[in-house]
């Protein structure tokens, strides 16, 4: 442990208590997927518009995010979770207005918010004073617990010599958001993990369930790594006290200590799944809409809905089409339509033409997802390139100065100890996945 030189101080600064920290993207799940979702303003499947955009709020010149590594167009909040495409979470935030997210940030624990972060630069962990891991890491057990918030605590109780109870501890706990919502949140964000433009693949565990998100704030001076399985959550913080620019090979640092630490005091337990409620429906969506999937929906898959949210059917594929990009352009230029869930896509006097056409309908299908495939193709080998070439840069080390913070909470009986884990981070499973974390468009940190 030469490298971080000598104790000097008891009781010193403690990091995962006591640094707030900008977030970046970590913020998402807890301020806008289970906020989002439990009050019904989206749901995993709903589309948004992932183009450079300017939004309104309310300054001049309004606000304008971007993107770390390109934009998709249209594509669904499960889509955007996968690589923390940044658009698509500030539209969202916009339904959900900021002044709803901090409400329920607070009763997921988090004590750190000002009245500055009530803006749409909260969808991206742009805070004004910042989060700790250890608040991270409550919130984040929040969806691991089923919506149920529980004080983290640093011990149990503390007996005397002769095995009497003297002091034990008390923890408040409160239902923030429903089982159902909690599990489609679960579910989301296996994405990162599963996916394959996932940013956090190196957190996979053997036969157990991982939900992880990154987060990473301008010049790199912030790497997050929050997440959880079945049985512990954990948040990790790396980074500098002063804020500097973090030099690493290619592999988020804080999510390789995660990874470390998760994989050691998993080992040995049994298999575990997150599982679904009875109260969570299931339905077969369109991938280019998110609505209900019609028979000539070619791209589709499953997603999960609370009771009474499934969307109405899809009725995008009625134009004539010689234009095989008439169903992207219109989704685009309709945004407004896109993003209200209740709003058919095309109005009903169009559905005539459905049937007719038919058979044309469905090539052109076929055609916009092979366009969409060829382009995925196309930049995961530049990622794969990318990462590579980070791969073999020479390491340079941590200076003395670097802080790291690791917080891992039992779920359920939150039991919370620090853990240090500067070891063997090379160890760690290989990932040829180049880092894809969308950087936030943030205020300056204090
Ligand atoms: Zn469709």
């Amino acid at each position: 442990m030469e490298d971080f030189g000598e104790k000097t101080t008891s009781r010193g600064f403690n990091r995962a208590t006591q640094a707030k920290r900008q977030t970046g993207s970590s913020i998402k799940p807890i301020a806008i997927l289970a906020p989002g979702i439990e009050e019904e303003v989206i749901t995993a499947s709903m589309v948004f518009d992932d183009t450079q955009t300017t939004f309104d709020d309310g300054s001049e010149g309004g606000y304008s995010p971007e993107n770390y590594d390109g934009y998709l167009g249209n594509i669904t909040v499960r889509r955007a979770v996968e690589s923390s495409q940044n658009i698509p979470f500030v539209y969202m935030m916009e339904l959900l207005t900021p002044k709803k997210s901090i409400d329920y940030l607070e009763k997921m624990g988090v004590t750190t918010l000002t009245e500055k972060d009530e803006n749409l630069a909260l969808a991206l962990g742009g805070l004004d004073e910042g989060m700790t891991p250890l608040e991270s890491a409550a919130a984040y057990a929040t969806i691991a617990n089923d919506g149920v918030y529980i004080e983290p605590t640093f011990y149990a109780k503390i007996e005397n010599s002769s095995g009497k109870v003297v002091f034990e501890t008390s923890q408040e706990s409160r239902r923030v958001f429903s089982e159902e919502t909690a599990f489609i949140v679960k579910d989301l964000l296996t994405e990162p993990v599963q996916g394959s433009k996932g940013t956090a693949t190196y957190c996979k565990i053997d036969g157990i369930d991982v939900a992880a998100k990154t987060g990473t704030t301008n010049e790199n001076y912030d790497r997050w790594l929050c997440g959880f399985t079945p049985y512990y959550t954990a948040a990790t913080w790396y980074g500098f006290d002063v804020n500097e620019t973090i030099s690493y090979n290619g592999r988020n640092p804080a999510g390789l200590i995660w990874a470390n630490v998760m994989t050691n005091i998993h080992s040995g337990l049994d298999d575990a799944s997150f599982e679904k409620p009875d109260g969570v429906q299931t339905a077969t969506v369109c991938s280019l809409t998110g609505k209900m999937a019609s028979g000539i929906c070619s791209n589709t898959y499953e997603e999960y809905f609370l009771r009474g949210t499934i969307p109405d059917v899809c009725t995008s594929h009625d134009f004539s089409g010689e234009n095989t990009n008439v169903v992207q352009d219109r989704i685009q230029t309709e945004q407004d339509v896109v993003i209200e869930p209740a709003t058919p896509v095309t109005d009903g006097s169009s559905q005539s033409n459905t049937e007719n056409n038919n058979t044309t309908n469905q090539s052109n299908n076929v055609q916009n997802s092979q366009t969409n495939t060829s382009n995925s193709t196309s930049n995961s080998a530049q990622n794969i390139n990318e990462s590579t070439n980070n791969t073999s840069n020479t390491n340079t080390g941590q200076s003395t100065n670097t802080s790291e913070s690791s917080n891992t909470t039992a779920n359920e009986n939150t039991t919370t100890e620090n853990t240090n884990n500067t070891d063997d981070l090379e160890t760690s499973e290989s990932d040829t996945s180049s880092e894809t974390d969308a950087t936030s468009d943030l205020q300056e940190a204090n």
